[in-house]
């Protein structure tokens, strides 16, 4: 019973994902599905690459369960932020989106979606993004992607993120980005430290030609 419900539930979401990658597609949009654990840096990493990539062109959906701190944060920059607040829930659902997309108001893109702070459900759930990128702070274990394997296998990209504190700690970079490639061969890999600014270069092209190239990623399994 269980299973079919997920299965009922994913596939009504999977739905109206496909709705939203519609929508986006309608204004020569792509979408960017943010994931990581609270504190990761997810929103630090959108600071310092919104002025780089034009507050005009950028917008971003903020997914939290409660506050607009980081919708704060982000407006800021002078971009376009809607917040989304789950309440209970643990993860961003394509529903959830689209009742965010109405109040948008869309420049070139890219569109930044930063999922709710989880490296679990988000996985899950399709919410009609281009890519996913999942953002992993070196402060967390370098063995994240093999025990929370399925965010890592549906990314297109790791960010590995606060890389200014290695010298701080035993986080190990190669064996990280080899744990992740045994669960992703074709994962792709950017340092980054959002504080100092390394990396924010690369990512911005890599965000840039994720909202311009073909890069759809057709639902999740
Ligand atoms: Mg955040
Ligand atoms: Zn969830």
């Amino acid at each position: 019973v269980t299973i079919r419900l997920e299965e009922r539930l994913l596939s009504k979401n999977a739905r109206i994902a496909s709705r939203n990658r519609a929508w986006f597609a309608a204004r020569g949009l792509r979408a960017i599905n943010l994931i990581g654990s609270p504190g990761a840096g997810k929103t630090a990493l959108l600071e310092a690459s919104i002025p780089q990539l034009g507050a005009d062109a950028v917008a971003v959906l903020e997914g939290d369960q409660a506050t607009a701190r980081d919708a704060e944060r982000i407006a800021r920059t002078g971009c376009d932020v809607i917040q989304i607040n789950t309440g209970t829930g643990c993860h961003l659902d394509a529903s959830m989106v689209e009742g965010a997309l109405v109040q948008l108001t869309c420049g070139a893109g890219p569109i930044f979606i930063e999922n709710v702070g989880n490296l679990v459900c988000p996985a899950l759930f399709d919410l009609g993004e281009a890519a996913k990128v999942v953002v992993l702070s070196v402060t967390e274990g370098d063995d994240k992607p093999v025990k929370y394997p399925h965010v890592f296998a549906a990314a297109s990209l790791l960010v590995l993120s606060k890389i200014d504190l290695l010298p701080h700690l035993s986080f190990d970079v190669e064996r990280c980005v080899d744990h992740a490639r045994s669960v992703n061969p074709d994962l792709e890999v950017l340092l980054v430290s959002a504080r100092r600014g390394d990396g924010i270069d690369a990512w911005c092209t890599w965000a840039r030609d994720a909202a311009s190239a073909g890069l759809v990623t057709e639902g999740t399994p």
